[in-house]
């Protein structure tokens, strides 16, 4: 908190959602914290309990950030520029800044994996993982 504080961001927000239409699919998010930057624009940020991922599981958390930067977009006609995840107990920070052509990417890459899940082709299997899962912003078991 006092690292906030002293970054120069003004808090606008905290635990807003967001529905991001991706075709005929509909991922409804909810971000943790949303700041204005001192030098322009705003910055998402989410807050994570668990210990930073590494290798795969890291880029899957890059594409989700990805995803809420297009779902803030879409939801408030804001452009985010950066997306933050926080792990609050390890005192680490994923940032991602990314272009319009990766967001972009993200979310075709999203769109493919939605149409899989829709085909029922990957059914999901809720377990206790799914308090920490990176996919929940895309799963369809989880409620809504
Ligand atoms: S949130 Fe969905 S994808 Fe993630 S572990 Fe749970 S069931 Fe699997």
């Amino acid at each position: 908190m006092a690292r906030t504080r002293t970054s120069g961001v003004t808090t606008v927000a905290v635990e807003r959602p967001f529905t991001l239409h991706i075709g005929p699919h509909r991922v409804h998010g909810r971000i943790d914290r949303v700041d204005r930057l001192p030098q322009g624009g705003f910055g998402l940020v989410d807050y994570k309990t668990g210990t930073p991922p590494t290798g795969g599981a890291d880029e899957d958390g890059r594409i989700v950030m990805r995803l809420y930067l297009a779902g803030a977009r879409e939801a408030w006609q804001v452009e985010p520029r950066v997306a933050t995840l926080e792990y609050i107990l390890e005192g680490e920070n994923r940032r991602e800044n990314p272009d319009g052509t990766e967001i972009a990417a993200a979310v075709e890459q999203a769109h493919a994996t939605l149409d899989e899940i829709s085909a029922g082709r990957f059914p999901a299997q809720p377990s206790w993982a799914c308090r920490t899962c990176d996919y929940r912003l895309l799963c369809p078991a989880m409620d809504r």
